[in-house]
């Protein structure tokens, strides 16, 4: 039995799946990308030896980084997603009817192409909405060059190492500022924080710099392994992340979507942040 071996804590620590299949593998010019099957947790992405995404566990997080900013603003009309070629932060955003336009920028076409091949139920057809426009560009040339303006801004990276590093410098987060709307929010996938306590430090300082208000919430997501995720938060508005329960839990309501790890309760809680996280953001 071939066994695939995650190399993101290099010799120290690692998760390691059995591979009953390869579905596809290559180097892209970004990355070098496998897909393969394992029987517990279904078909699994890996960029650069690092688990992307399973078919398994992947509605926990593209729920949480998608449903948190846009039930929290419960307006927004325009929606920047970087990263996240597999879809999944896609198909969460598309069941929101207020979303009117939705530009997704992603730097590695073969993810894209591969994943709506192999992981069809990540996009689950959210490629072909109407509303979106695929944009192949690197995320920091986007967000520092554009004209328009976001309500939400979901960075979908990779860990910061390869292309994705860009996605986590003071430079990324000032563009995404420039390019939000007023009372717009930006969220970000920031890595385990209790194994990567470092990247969540560097990023709360660079959003404390620019961005009047920001945080972090989290979720278990068990395939990125060591404790829970940590997801940024920066807005200007200060209310965005104080929105009482029932009003969530009455937005949620109205569009009716099904979920299957957010709900409102879960969106509350999931800012109360551990206290070796509080004092590492302070
Ligand atoms: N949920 C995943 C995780 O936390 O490991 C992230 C999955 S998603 C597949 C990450 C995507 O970010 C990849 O498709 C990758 O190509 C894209 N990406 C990396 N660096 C980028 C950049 N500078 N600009 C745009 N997309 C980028």
């Amino acid at each position: 039995m071939i066994r695939f071996r995650e190399r993101l804590f290099k010799d120290a620590y690692a998760q390691e799946f059995s591979v009953s299949k390869i579905l596809h593998e290559h180097s892209t010019g970004h990355h070098h990308l496998i897909i393969f099957e394992n029987e517990l947790f279904g078909r699994v992405m890996a960029l650069d030896g690092i688990i992307q995404t399973t078919e398994k566990d992947e509605f926990i997080y593209h729920e949480m980084l998608a449903h948190v900013p846009l039930f929290a603003r419960g307006d927004a009309s325009d929606v920047l997603v970087i990263g996240g070629g597999d879809g999944g932060i896609l198909r969460e955003v598309v069941k929101h009817p207020e979303v009117k336009r939705i530009v997704h920028v992603e730097i590695d076409k073969a993810v894209v192409e591969m994943s709506r091949k192999y992981l069809p139920n990540h996009s689950a057809g959210a490629f072909d909405d109407p509303r979106v426009e695929l944009v192949i560009s690197d995320g920091l040339d986007y967000v520092q060059n554009t004209d328009r303006k976001f309500d939400v801004i979901i960075s979908d990276s990779t860990d910061p190492e390869g292309p994705g590093e860009a996605l986590f410098t003071k430079a990324f987060y000032q563009g995404c500022h420039r390019c939000l709307s007023d009372r717009g929010v930006l969220v970000t996938q920031n890595g385990v924080c209790f194994l990567q306590l470092d990247e969540v430090k560097t990023t709360a300082k660079h959003l404390k710099e620019i961005f009047k208000d920001s945080h972090f919430f989290s979720a278990a997501v068990p395939t990125y392994i060591g404790g829970i995720m940590a997801f940024g938060w920066a807005t200007d508005d200060r209310t965005l992340r104080k929105v009482p329960q029932a009003e969530i839990a009455r937005r949620v309501d109205k569009i009716g979507i099904k979920t299957r790890y957010y709900n409102a309760g879960i969106h509350n809680a999931s800012f109360a942040l551990p206290q070796y996280v509080i004092d590492a953001i302070k």
